[in-house]
């Protein structure tokens, strides 16, 4: 196999016309990779990105090959799937104002040329999910977030209503499920390719907590930034240490990376309904 890249997290294999998608235990904090492991975290995102898949199929087709059919070295935390020609765009759908999303508005009054109206706030509720486009920037360039006129000059107006009509639906799908287990899906980013039959499938990763972000029900409060599912307990010891968040980053404490390896797997039984 041949590794095609290496991601701050995952890494892409060619197999023949497949590619295996290879989730490390890697974990990234204010985009700083950090020397430190979660035990599992590959895995329990790759099973869970996979239970997605299977959710969303009746509305979308998706890449998966297979989950087995994969060395035996990553088994568990590889899927097996078909070689798409990637949308050139990154699919974002906002349910809730935070994040590069919040920082938009507060510069414009809009995000990816949606006017929002006034006094939204940090995790606002927005009155619909809306689509909120991105360009995909080579590795050290920043995303840039896109008006929907320029996703039609992209891709053309058909690929382009297709996609925010997918995008929104796998978000509506994703929050209306997380919902009933207490999960805040405030956003989420999908990946589309094209199939060779030109048909639209859905690609990467879908609403992990790298892809995504989940807030708990229970202390969802606008007006102040949200409590992370999986990332919470690293950014409260990051900011204890004084770390600069420059790489590197110093190594974690054993109990820090227990307890954020016990909310990943939170994150997963709760929302699959499984024992991991
Ligand atoms: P980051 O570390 O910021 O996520 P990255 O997006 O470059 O960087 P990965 O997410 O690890 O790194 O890389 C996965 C890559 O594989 C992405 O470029 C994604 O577009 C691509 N990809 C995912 N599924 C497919 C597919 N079915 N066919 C072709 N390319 C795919
Ligand atoms: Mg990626």
């Amino acid at each position: 196999m041949k590794l095609l890249h290496s991601g701050k997290v995952r890494d892409v294999y060619a197999d023949g016309d497949d590619l295996i998608l290879v989730a490390s235990d890697r974990v990234s904090v204010y985009d700083v990779v950090l020397p430190t492991p979660i035990p599992d975290k590959g895995r329990l995102l790759t099973q869970l990105s996979l239970w997605w898949f299977e959710q969303l199929a009746d509305l979308v087709p998706n890449h998966v090959v297979s989950a087995t059919d994969v060395p035996a070295e990553f088994a568990g935390r590889a899927i097996r799937c078909r070689r798409l020609e990637m949308v050139p765009v990154e699919c974002i759908a906002r349910g809730y104002l935070t994040g590069l999303g919040l920082k938009e508005y507060e510069r414009s009054g809009s995000v990816s040329g949606l006017q929002l109206g006034p006094g939204l706030v940090e995790a606002s509720k927005l009155p619909e999910p809306i689509f909120t486009p991105t360009t995909k920037a080579p590795v050290g360039e920043h995303d840039e977030f896109m008006t929907y006129a320029e996703v039609v000059d992209t891709v053309g107006a058909e690929t382009a209503e297709q996609l925010r009509d997918i995008t929104v639906r796998v978000y509506r799908r994703g929050a209306e499920l997380a919902a009933e287990r207490g999960i805040i899906v405030a956003d989420t980013k999908i990946e589309l390719g094209w199939a060779p039959d030109g048909t639209l499938v859905l690609g990467d990763e879908v609403l992990t907590s790298d892809s995504s972000r989940f807030w708990p029900a229970d202390s969802y409060e606008p007006g102040r930034p949200q409590f992370s599912f999986d990332k919470q307990y690293l950014r409260n010891w990051a900011a204890g240490t004084g770390w600069d968040k420059q790489a590197p980053a110093p190594e974690v404490p054993a109990e820090v990376v227990e307890m954020t390896r016990a909310r990943y797997v939170e994150v997963y039984e709760r929302l699959t309904g499984r024992t991991w």
